[in-house]
This record gives C-alpha cells, sequence and structure tokens, in this order.
C-alpha cells in the first residue's frame, strides 16, 4: 500500500514537472544531479550588534537514497544545517539546490510546499501533542491539503513503526522510544523524499535509541533518503556516510570509508 501511495506521488510529481518544465534536456539534466547541493553556505545570526556566524561556509551534496549522520559539538551549526536542509530557514548567502530547485529564490508558498510533500522531521522531544492518542497526533499532519483516507494512512504508519498495538495510547502513556516512534510515524504519513532527525536519541536510553535507529535504517532501505544528526560515535558508525562539524564548516566527510576505517579514525 505504501510503495503503491509513492508510486502514485511520485507519477503526480513526474507530470508536474512535465507540465512546468516543457525542456526535455533540462529534465535529463535534473535526474543526473544530486538530491542535495549546498555550495558556500553562510549562516549568520544577528543578536542585536553582535553577529553569530552559525555556518561559514559550508559545502555539501547528498544524492538521492543515502543514509548520513552528522556530528559535532554542541554549536558546531548541526542544527542550522538541518534547519536549511528542510526549507525552515534559508541561508545568508550560498546556494542551496534541491531536486534541480534553488531554494534561496524561490517564493515562502513553494518553500512550504516543498516541506509538505518532500521533507518528514523527526524531533529530539517528540513534539507530540499530549493529549491526543497517537493515532490522532499522526492524522493531524495529514490535516491540510486534500489526502483521501487520512485515518488508514495513518494507521499504516504505526504499523509501520511497530506501534499497530498502541496507537490508541496518548503520549503520557508511552515510554520515550515509543514517543520518538509516533515521531516518526507522523513524519512518514506524508511519504517524505528526505527523513530529517535532529538528535533523535538524544533524549532516549540506549536501547530505545538503538530502536529508533533501526527503524530509520529500514526506513532508509525501503528508499527514503535519511539525514541524522546524532552524538553517539557509535550510532554514527551505522549510517554509511559519517560528516563531523566545527565552528560552522564541515571539517570531515566519509563518503568514501567503511565504518571500520571511521572506527579507526575515531
Ligand atoms: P548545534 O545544533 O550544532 O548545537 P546550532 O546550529 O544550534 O548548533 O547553533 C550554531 C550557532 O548558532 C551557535 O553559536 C548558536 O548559539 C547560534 N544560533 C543558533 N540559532 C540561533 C538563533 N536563532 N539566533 C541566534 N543565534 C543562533
Ligand atoms: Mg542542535
Amino acid at each position: 500500500m505504501v510503495a503503491d501511495r509513492r508510486a502514485e506521488e511520485r507519477e503526480a510529481e513526474a507530470g508536474l514537472h512535465r507540465a512546468n518544465n516543457t525542456n526535455v534536456s533540462r529534465i535529463k539534466v535534473q535526474e543526473q544531479t544530486d538530491m542535495i547541493e549546498i555550495e558556500n553556505v553562510k549562516k549568520i545570526y544577528t543578536m542585536g550588534s553582535v553577529e553569530v556566524p552559525a555556518l561559514a561556509g559550508v559545502n555539501l551534496s547528498i544524492a538521492q537514497g543515502e543514509i548520513v549522520a552528522i556530528m559535532g559539538a554542541s554549536g558546531s551549526g548541526k542544527s542550522t544545517l538541518m534547519n536549511i536542509l528542510g526549507c525552515l530557514d534559508v541561508p545568508t548567502s550560498g546556494t542551496y539546490t534541491l531536486d534541480g530547485e534553488d531554494i534561496g529564490s524561490t517564493t515562502d508558498s513553494r518553500l512550504a510546499e516543498i516541506r509538505n510533500r518532500k521533507i518528514g522531521f523527526v524531533f529530539q522531544t517528540y513534539n507530540l501533542l499530549p493529549r491526543i492518542s497517537a493515532l490522532n497526533n499522526v492524522e493531524l499532519a495529514l490535516m491540510y491539503g486534500n489526502h483521501r483516507n487520512r485515518r488508514r494512512t495513518a494507521q499504516e504508519a504505526l504499523e509501520r513503526v511497530g506501534l499497530a498495538d498502541r496507537m490508541r495510547h496518548k503520549p503520557t502513556e508511552l515510554s520515550g522510544g515509543q514517543q520518538q516512534r509516533v515521531g516518526i510515524a507522523r513524519a512518514l504519513v506524508k511519504s517524505p523524499e528526505i527523513l530529517l532527525a535532529d538528535e533523535p536519541t538524544g533524549n532516549l536510553d540506549s536501547r530505545s535509541g538503538e530502536e529508533i535507529m533501526q527503524i530509520l535504517g529500514q526506513l532508509h532501505s525501503e528508499g527514503i533518503s535519511v539525514i541524522i544528526v546524532t552524538h553517539e560515535a557509535d550510532i554514527a558508525v551505522r549510517a554509511s556516510r559519517v560528516i563531523s562539524m566545527r565552528d560552522g564548516l564541515i571539517v570531515s566527510d566519509s563518503s568514501g570509508l567503511t565504518a571500520g576505517e571511521l572506527t579507526v579514525q575515531h
């Protein structure tokens, strides 16, 4: 069912491309480019008269279907980079191209559409509404837009993260690991192309954290691109690619290295 829906969405997306872009050769070029292309991205926060450089010139390419872990000390710019990748924020300078589309020059309404259609977010603190059931929390993500079978879609997403028997429970009646699984289900219902998780295991014990990483790994093997910010090196080496940040810059990128070589590096 889920695969069917994704196929349908891809078809709709392709139709949109065809309608918007009659230049066939340009479509071919887009297919060959990376899904995410970040070039010399800087982000400067201004607080009164003080300028805080959160990103100091980041270059990064991520292909569709990758699983990437981002590591680095607190304050190194990881969340700022995630917010830009997720189109929640825009760079001060530099370019971000997502699926061939220049994010910097697009309108707010188009940004909202991209967030809604392509990107799923998972938060460290789950961000669930405490007084309504897991099922209602997930359904709520489908309130905007013209979704058919909201209830069934939400149920399927919860089944996918192993919560078939907990759908009627409220967040306060669930463990941290279960709440985070609801958070993942909520991100999944709109069949995102990219899942962005900013320290998804940060509030969990190691066993629950491991379960969450297993689910993210499973989603990756089903074709979703997954980008995870994490502190734990042992969790990070499960990703096929580990990026380290320091002072607003990428200081290492393991693409090409094996997990074994990485462990030696640390
Ligand atoms: P990380 O997620 O790696 O801990 P952040 O991206 O949250 O790092 O922050 C990077 C730097 O930018 C830090 O110095 C932080 O204090 C600053 N920063 C982040 N968000 C804001 C903001 N909204 N306003 C001002 N400064 C910010
Ligand atoms: Mg952060």
